[in-house]
């Protein structure tokens, strides 16, 4: 997607080999007006399939699940909570999901009064990387029943191996953006046409 590309190319920040700093757009102050057109787009990714409902994990990726519910026609979006906390019931579905970015092991959680059998789930994150996160929720979308219809994700590393992973098993994936390697602090990104 052309604009998220350009936001990469122009106020991205590689970190060492392996991590993609947007903060200024995505992580930590939110481009609204570009977080619109990712909903949309992620929409007209998957205008073809039914999907009841977006599931993500808090937090980073809540923002784009919401503006991609709006444009499904506002259908609920699930955020998966971290950790321990008090205000979710114990009547919960869990998974691990090992982070990436902070090195810990986080028990992900959804209660059961949210997830229906049958229920048409459409997995979206900000980033995907080794495809944890992901596994995670499609792991709490099986044990509900729920069919999974895809997963899309805002920025794709592509050089690590959770998208070729998932793809392997047949997951339909989209992603935004595919960010082929850090350079020198150089984000190098993936061109549409390759
Ligand atoms: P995975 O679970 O696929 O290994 O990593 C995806 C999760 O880790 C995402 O939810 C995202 O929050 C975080 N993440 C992984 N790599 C990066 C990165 O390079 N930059 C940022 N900002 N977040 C990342």
């Amino acid at each position: 997607m052309k604009e998220l590309e350009r936001e990469i190319q122009e106020h991205g920040v590689g970190i060492g080999k392996d991590v993609v700093k947007v903060d200024s757009f995505l992580n930590h102050r939110i481009d609204v007006g570009l977080a619109t057109e990712m909903g949309k787009a992620i929409h007209e990714a998957f205008a073809d399939a039914q999907v009841d409902c977006i599931l993500t994990v808090e937090a980073s990726g809540i923002a784009t699940s919401i503006t991609a519910a709006q444009a499904f026609g506002n259908i609920p979006v699930i955020f998966a909570k971290k950790g321990e906390t008090t205000n979710v019931s114990s009547d919960v579905y869990t998974a691990q999901v090992y982070s990436f970015t902070h090195q810990v092991m986080n028990t992900i959680r959804v209660s059961r009064d949210y997830l229906q059998e049958g229920m048409k789930i459409l997995i979206v994150d900000d980033f995907l990387a080794n495809g944890e996160a992901v596994e995670g929720l499609i792991s709490i979308a099986r044990q509900a029943r729920a069919e999974l219809v895809g997963v899309a994700v805002c920025v794709e590393k592509g050089f690590q191996e959770g998208g070729k992973r998932l793809r392997a098993e047949g997951i339909r994936i989209v992603s935004l953006a595919i960010v082929d390697a850090i350079e020198d602090g150089k984000i190098v990104l993936r061109s549409e046409e390759a």
